[in-house]
This record gives structure tokens, sequence and C-alpha cells, in this order.
């Protein structure tokens, strides 16, 4: 034995392993990366714009492809939506169900605030909007920032109004307010988890009145000019807001960050960024031994719940019609044993060490920005509660091939262990009978409105991706 090179687990920064050449392709992958971050701020968004891509190249909506009852050939590309907001794309397979699929799954949803049903209300010379968040947010960090409004609106003869302000440039932006330091005294002696109470997130709408005649009795002024506004230029009125999904999210754009431009900060890299780096795997096959599946999942926020979530049978019904427009047999122990037979990823992000909190970190077992893909073999909190933990055997044959491939990745945990946890898709995809192992790249400030990551974990994870569809 020469040294310990191979013998200690060690990895290295990507970022002193690449050549120039690979640089470029790190640097290039990430610009088109931070226009996929820009072009949609929504799961609705996201789930629309990836269809574009994907009818583009080629992919038919596999709906159509049922009602016509026509068989899949090896080659052909699909793509199935639930609802607008989850999706599930497949490149054809030259073997049968009964190899199993080669799948992976992200999420598309991110943490925000959502409009309530009744969200609009005029106090003290201002139009609001009351918002209910979703996700795991630290509420202080969305007041005093630029936000945007998204979302449909569905009327109640059925047509959908789309609504998207703030994120050009003469669009007017959204915020909530803060409470000033000279009045905070009380404020700052509360626990940060409530210092910003729920019902706090309130947006700022407008506060100009409508003019009105002189011996008009009409009071809201205020509220009804940004009514008048919503009807005149949307066709909208109050109760259609009880019939919208409209979500507030930062209003600024996805940025390279720092002086080498090696990082980027966004809104929702939780979990777009796995989302895109896997689309970009898909989009890559063409041909392949066994069918490749990428999944992007909704509702991963608040437990994967609903009917777009993970834990609805969306995904499984699409392996169960796949099976059958493979085979021409509806004989359920197919779809069963191709699940059986599957082996899935599960594309979300990990939370990266810190140096600031660097507390809150196991640093022999923590994931490193720039350091690739990061491995988790399980998640959850406690005592794994609410982990898949993965089998070593699998954990195995994934490591195996990005050793071949020369592929950067690292393995971790998601911080201490008696300080919190997370969970991902993982338990889900595991309970219909896949084999499915965590790996996605750190996060640094996750659920914040502008998260950070590392270019190289970015490219590295595309390569993962996309080295796990044509070795495994
Ligand atoms: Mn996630
Ligand atoms: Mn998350």
């Amino acid at each position: 034995m020469k040294d310990f090179k191979d013998i200690e687990y060690n990895p290295k920064s990507y970022w002193e392993t690449m050549n120039e050449e690979e640089k470029k392709k790190v640097m290039e992958f990430s610009k088109d990366y931070i226009d996929f971050m820009n072009a949609g701020k929504t799961e609705r968004e996201v789930v629309e714009h990836i269809v574009d891509i994907v009818k583009n190249v080629g992919y038919e909506d596999f709906d159509e492809i049922i009602k016509q009852g026509k068989k899949l050939v090896p080659g052909q590309k699909i793509y199935s939506v639930s609802n607008e907001k989850a999706l599930i794309l497949a490149v054809i397979g030259e073997s049968g169900p009964e190899k199993g699929f080669s799948m992976i799954g992200s999420h598309v949803d991110a943490p925000r605030l959502d409009f309530k049903p009744l969200p609009l209300y005029e106090d003290s010379s201002f139009a609001l909007a009351k918002t209910h968040y979703y996700g795991g947010i630290k509420k202080y960090q969305w007041v005093a920032i630029p936000l945007a409004m998204h979302g449909v609106v569905v009327k109640n003869d059925g047509t959908k109004v789309r609504i998207r302000i703030g994120d050009k440039e003469d669009d007017p932006v959204f915020t909530i307010s803060d409470l000033l330091p000279h009045l905070s005294q009380e404020q700052l002696k509360k626990e940060a988890s409530n210092f910003i109470p729920g019902e706090n997130l309130n947006v700022f709408l407008g506060s100009m009145p409508l003019k009105m005649d002189e011996d008009s009795k009409e009071t809201n002024l205020i509220k009804k000019n940004i009514l008048r506004y919503l009807y005149d230029n949307y066709g909208i009125r109050e109760m259609d807001f009880a019939t919208a999904e409209i979500e507030v999210v930062p209003a600024f754009k996805a940025k390279d960050v720092g002086l080498d431009l090696s990082l980027v900060g966004a809104y929702a890299q939780d979990d777009r960024i796995c989302a895109y780096t896997s689309l970009r795997a898909i989009l890559e096959i063409e041909k392949s031994e066994k069918t490749c599946i990428c999944y992007f999942s909704d509702k991963e926020e608040i437990g994967s719940v609903g009917i777009t979530g993970a834990r609805s049978n969306h995904f499984e019904t699409f392996i169960y019609e796949l099976c059958y427009a493979l085979t021409n047999d509806s004989n359920p122990l197919i779809a069963r044993r191709a699940l059986k037979a599957s082996k899935m990823l599960s594309a979300d992000v990990t939370a990266g060490f810190d140096p600031t909190f660097p507390e809150v970190s196991d640093k022999t077992n923590a994931t490193y920005l720039g350091k690739g893909v990061s491995i988790a073999k399980y998640t959850g909190a406690r005592g794994k509660s609410g982990a898949s933990d993965a089998n070593p055997e699998f954990v195995a044959e994934f490591t195996s091939i990005l050793n071949k491939e020369n592929i950067p990745w690292q393995i971790g945990e998601m911080g201490k262990i008696d300080l919190g946890g997370g969970g991902t898709i993982a338990q889900y995809m595991a309970d219909i009978g896949i084999e499915v192992l965590d790996c996605g790249p750190g996060v640094l400030s996750m659920h914040s409105p502008f998260e950070i990551t590392s270019k190289a974990d970015i490219y590295g994870c595309y390569k993962a991706y996309k080295c796990f569809y044509e070795n495994i």
C-alpha cells in the first residue's frame, strides 16, 4: 500500500478535480439552471414549463395514448400530468416491465405564502391580503422583502385566469411590513418562531381610495379600488378568490453568488435543483435497456399529501397503465412485479455544512457544498423516524457506478441527531415496493427566500442522475 488514498473516505472538492473544459460546462449548465428557476416560481408554472420543453423534443401525452389504446414501443417518450401540478416523464426501454424501471423522483412545490380563501381586506388606509404559509418557513424571513404574486383564479364559468405579477422589470412588487427597531423592544423579546405571528403575514396591495361622488355612502374605498383594478384587468371578483390558488413568492431573480461566480442563490432550489438536473438527465436518454422514469411530485413540503402528492396513487396508476401499454395484459401482478424490480433515486436536497452554524452539523457526517452530490442512506428525525433507510446493497450498486464513471459524491446526515430532521418522498416510494435512495445536493439557507447551492454540485447532480439512468 503506497498511501491511504484508496482506503480512506476523503471526498475532494469537485472544483479542484475539474479541468478548464469541465469548468466551462459547469458554468454553462448553471446558466441554463438559473433561466429555468426564473421561468417558473410555482409548481403549476414549473410543470407547464417542463411539459413545453419535453413536447418540443417529441414526448407524447400518455393520457391520449391510453385513450387510443395504443401500445408503447422502445424509444417512445411520454408524459403524464396530474392536475397541472405533478408530472411523470418516461422513455420506453428495450426490456419489459419484469426487469423493472429506472426512476428519479423530485418535488416541484416549495415553501411560500398562499392567499387565504377570503384574502382581501382594508385597514387604516391600506388594502391588504391575508396569507397562510405553506411548508416549513421561518416567518421572519418573509417580511420586508419584495414579493410576487403567482397563481390561477378559477371563475364560476370554469375559465381560468392566470396571475403573475412582480417578476417583470416594470411590474410592481408586493411586501409584508415589519416593525421598526425603534419600537421593537417587546417584539424582540419574543421567540423567533413567533415574533412574526402567522396572522401578521399580510401582503400590501395598495393605499389609494376609489374616487366616488361626494354623497356616496360607499366605504372601504381602498379595497374597492383594488377590486376594480382586478375586475378591469383580470375580470375577477372578490368571490372568485374562494376558487383561486394564489401563491406569494419572492420577487427577486435567481442569481450568481460570489465574486468567483461559484454559487447560485435562488428561491425554491429545494427541490427544483433536483427537478432540473433530473430533467436534463432524462432529456439525454434516447435509447435505454430499462424504461427510464422521471417523477416531479407536488406537496412534498406538507407531507406529500393530496391528489398531486407522492402519497396519492398518481405514480402507481401511471406504472399500472404503463405496464398495460407495454404488454397489453392487465394482470396487476405485472405492475407489482415491475415496482418490485424498480430502483429509484429520491432526488431531494440536504442541509449543507454552514460555517456560520457549525454547531448543528456532525462535521464527520456532513454534506459540504462543492464536493458533489450527497447520498443520504436515511433521512428522518430522532431514531430515523420517517426514513426509508436504503439497503447497503443498493447504496453500493449506485456508488460503485459513480466511482467507475469518476463522478464525485459524498454521503452524510442532515444535521445533528437531536436537533430536528426532515423527510422526503423516499418512504412513500418504498411503500409501493420500489428500492429507493435519497440523493441530491447540499443547500444553505434551505426554505428561505434565497437558498444557496454550489454550481459544482448542480452539474455534479446532473451527472450522477444521468449515470443512474444509464447504468441502473
Ligand atoms: Mn425537498
Ligand atoms: Mn423542503
